[in-house]
């Protein structure tokens, strides 16, 4: 293994102040999580309405594992495809109003499926450069020419697809997941339109959380279906479980069903997850309100901080990132932070652009005024 200087790789990372560590939590991902003996508020996790912990969804997952067990046992196209992932999958279409959905093990996979089997050898794909790093590698697994735009650039966009000749993809997330901003969608799809190019959407932070009923980015916009005719979104955010899934027309998932590599060829999630995600699903259907909670969070943080002369970055999403520049000052800060009893994201390059280290704090339904006050007591000493 020597050739590979593996160490070599590993100091220069400590050196730059890049080195990630994994912090161990013994407790479940809610507003406040213990970390060794410590308890520590939560502001790191995209469990934005607080559902990863809740009362219902326990009781769920235990029903489920009485009668499903535990594991699928096969992939979704030998006999792994459970009750629960219909009935999941089902109930998704329905929620954001496309013909059919399609679950998939990870947000990741999805994305891979979605580039890997619809943009072909001739194509081009145009994305966004803050894209996420699903739809960077969905890309490259591709037989498809690859093409990025600066961060929100309609002009670069429609350069872009104005040289183009090929058949066109464009990619974008909806809520950018490091900045919390969101794509001009509406320009966009105005020039989908005009140049004839397939949208793929990747809500993954603006699935239950944005629009009324907390159905995402298309909600919020009033964006049709046939505006957006690729939707992918997660169920491991803001709906507090795990998995993702593509929702459009019949013909689009079952031709990911039949061609989207990892779709196929991985084992399905556990129907327990399945069931898990549609409990969570539900509850979000029938308590709107905790969408309420959670824009009222993000007003709440967003004006203490003002009174409190903390620059934050564009973003009315659960997504509040503090840029602070250097790797070194990020950490610092972090540190202090995390002794005050705060726990929050810590972003670094190559996640992030060189020089644009940042906090990334989450901003969930579930706290309370009290502990947003502590938050940004401890950032306005600490920053
Ligand atoms: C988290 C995320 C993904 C990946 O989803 P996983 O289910 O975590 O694999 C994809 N796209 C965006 C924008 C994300 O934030």
């Amino acid at each position: 293994m020597k050739f590979l200087e593996l160490q070599k790789s590993l100091d220069e990372r400590v050196e730059q102040g890049l080195y990630r560590h994994r912090r161990i939590l013994n407790s479940g991902q809610k507003t406040q999580v213990i970390i060794g003996d410590e308890s520590l508020l939560n502001f790191a996790s995209n469990d934005y309405l607080g559902l990863a912990s809740q009362q219902a969804v326990k009781g769920a997952i235990s029903s489920s594992v009485d009668q499903y067990g535990f594991g699928s046992g096969a992939s979704h196209l030998i006999c792994g495809h459970q009750k629960p992932h219909q009935d999941l999958e089902d109930a998704l279409a329905q929620f954001v109003n496309r013909e059919a959905a399609l679950t998939f093990s990870t947000g990741y996979m999805a994305n891979l499926a979605i580039l890997q089997s619809l943009a072909k050898k001739g194509d081009v794909i145009i994305a966004d450069k803050l894209n996420h790093a699903s739809l960077i590698d969905g890309a490259r697994l591709s037989s498809a020419e690859s093409k990025r735009y600066s961060h929100c650039d309609m002009t670069m966009l429609e350069q872009r697809l104005s040289h183009s000749k090929q058949n066109k993809f464009v990619v974008t997330d909806s809520v950018f997941s490091m900045d919390g901003d969101l794509a001009p969608l509406k320009e966009i799809v105005r020039l989908c339109e005009k140049y004839n190019a397939v949208l793929i959407v990747d809500d993954a932070h603006g699935f239950g959380v944005l629009g009324e009923t907390g159905s995402g980015i298309c909600e919020a916009l009033g964006l049709t279906p046939k505006e957006v005719p690729v939707l992918m979104a997660t169920l491991g955010k803001s709906l507090g479980g795990y998995g993702a899934f593509v929702a459009g027309e019949k013909a689009l998932i079952d031709y990911l069903i039949q061609f989207g590599r990892s779709y196929i060829y991985t084992t399905a999630m556990p129907a327990v997850i399945a069931s898990g995600n549609l409990t969570n699903l539900n509850y979000l259907r029938n308590n709107p309100e905790i969408l309420l909670r959670l824009k009222k969070n993000i007003k709440y943080f967003k004006s203490q901080c003002y009174q409190n002369n903390i620059d934050l970055l564009p973003s009315d999403t659960a997504i509040q990132p503090m840029l602070v520049g250097s790797n070194e000052a990020l950490l610092r800060l972090n540190e202090k932070l995390f002794s005050d009893g705060f726990l929050v994201g810590a972003i670094r390059p190559p996640t992030v652009a060189e020089d644009s280290a940042r906090l990334r704090i989450t901003v969930s339904a579930e706290h309370n005024q009290q502990q947003i006050d502590e938050l940004v007591a401890s950032l306005a000493k600490n920053k």
